[in-house]
């Protein structure tokens, strides 16, 4: 996952700063930003949220240009100590981005000579080696997504004050951009462009957005030869904002036809419906008004705590017991059918299964408002190996058993991309990646990289 944000015009720094507060949710282990002030880039970040690692140094105030990220780290090391964006060897070109390439150590060993083990660095040392063969950011772009397999969305900044924000070929990860008199604004989600009053178009896929050091001066333009986009099924799922929208389909109303549909499945009698919140609201709500059930909240969920799916390893279990309360009146002696967005590793599901029956639940029916995860994904989401995944290689009766619940649908996958209404990539479910993927052996990749 990760978020994404880039600014050309006045107060750059401070407006990517506001761009990458609205986008948080995609990333909390570490952020940072890179301004271009006095000719040089100046690169500031560090571990934890936004408003914890990023202090805007006076120097920032005449920021022109600027990109930003927010990461959550799917390549690389886990914790905050690597953050983006990434300066190239040089230092004449950053970049931020969201995905993962599949093919940066061969690209690394072939291209530049040097072992890598992170996907970001790689990526800013090819593009300012291309850049610096090419003369222009644009042309570097297009010359590596030539080379780089995977999934990315980026946004890159020159020392000649170049700004250019892509989308790869599949269109796997979400990016949209606003320009305007005097600005032009990039961001993962145009929930967060929309929170700056700025009127937004998404990239798309295999296009790029390049301003050629003025906001006069940005044009949409092609990266690479068009595939038919295959967004990630998970964003709308899970990641995005429900206020966002990602190729014409606003997450909300997705979710909202996931229930539906779930329900439309469902036949097990219950008191009432309630979600797992925050992401499991919106296929909750549509649920219960499929099936004209009792809707409400049974448990609490702390703001503050985090998303647990997507911190570090060692941090996910506290968190998760920090995050959910029950709520006593609407457990105690209830039939519930709790609804999630989906279940991954299965410690969420599991323990929100044995609170609610310690306080008092009579009957837990967990509804999942997607396929079963049983395989990993290497475009941009950190579940590398099947290992992890509580649903692989194990039939319903036996996850209901290892999560604790009385029993557990999941919904299939033509629904989910009827729900969503494009085709989509399914790689995590069984079904297809947008390309063919050697599978066991990046699990070995990106599960040694990982410390
Ligand atoms: S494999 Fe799954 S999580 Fe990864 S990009 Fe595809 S749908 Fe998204």
């Amino acid at each position: 996952m990760c978020g994404v944000a880039a600014w050309l015009g006045d107060d750059a720094a401070s407006a990517v700063y506001e761009l990458l507060l609205e986008l948080q949710h995609r990333g909390q282990e570490a952020a940072g930003i890179a301004f271009l002030a006095n000719g040089g880039i100046r690169l500031v970040g560090g571990p934890g949220l936004v408003r914890e690692a990023i202090r805007l140094p006076a120097a920032a105030a005449r920021a022109w240009a600027a990109i930003g990220h927010v990461r959550y780290s799917t390549s690389g090391r886990y914790g905050g100590e690597q953050y983006q964006p990434v300066a190239g060897s040089k230092g004449l070109v950053h970049i931020a981005f969201n995905g993962n390439i599949v093919n940066y150590r061969e690209l690394g060993r072939e291209l530049l000579g040097r072992s890598y083990t992170w996907d970001a660095q790689l990526v800013a040392d090819l593009v300012e080696a291309l850049y610096l063969e090419q003369g222009s950011l644009a042309d570097a772009l297009r010359e590596a997504a030539q080379l780089l397999r995977g999934a990315y969305s980026l946004v890159a900044i020159t020392s000649r004050g170049e700004l250019a924000a892509a989308r790869d070929p599949y269109g796997v990860r979400p990016l949209a951009y606003a320009v305007g008199d005097g600005y032009a604004a990039v961001a993962s989600e145009t929930a967060a462009l929309d929170s700056l009053g700025l009127p937004w178009r998404e990239v798309g896929a295999g296009r790029m957005l390049y301003c050629n050091g003025s906001p006069k001066d940005c044009v949409e333009t092609g990266l690479a030869s068009g595939h038919e986009p295959r967004p990630c099924a998970f964003e709308y799922i899970y990641f995005l904002r429900p206020d966002s929208v990602f190729e014409g389909v606003e997450a909300h109303a997705a979710r909202l036809e996931m229930g539906r549909r779930l329900a439309r499945r469902d036949t097990v009698e219950a008191d009432l419906v309630a979600p797992v919140p925050d992401s499991g609201r919106s296929a909750a709500i549509g649920y219960a008004l499929e099936r004209g059930l009792p809707y409400t909240e049974v448990l609490y969920r702390n703001r503050y705590a985090g998303r647990a799916f997507i911190a570090p390893p060692g941090e996910r279990n506290g968190r998760l017991k920090r995050k959910f309360n029950p709520i006593r009146s609407t457990t105690w002696g209830r039939r519930i059918i709790l609804v999630d967005d989906s279940v991954v590793r299965g410690d969420t599901s599991r323990w929100l299964a044995r609170i609610l029956r310690r306080s008092g639940a009579r009957e837990i029916h967990l509804r999942v408002a997607s396929p079963p995860v049983v395989m990993p994904c290497f475009l941009g989401i950190d579940t590398p190996s099947r290992g992890e995944l509580v649903a692989h290689g194990r039939s319903g009766d036996e996850i209901s058993r290892v999560l604790g619940v009385d029993s557990i649908l999941y919904l299939g996958m033509r629904d989910l991309e009827e729900a969503v209404g494009r085709r989509l990539c399914l790689g995590c479910f069984g079904g297809a990646y947008p390309f063919p993927l050697d599978v066991a052996r990046l699990e070995k990749v990106f599960t040694e990289d990982r410390r």
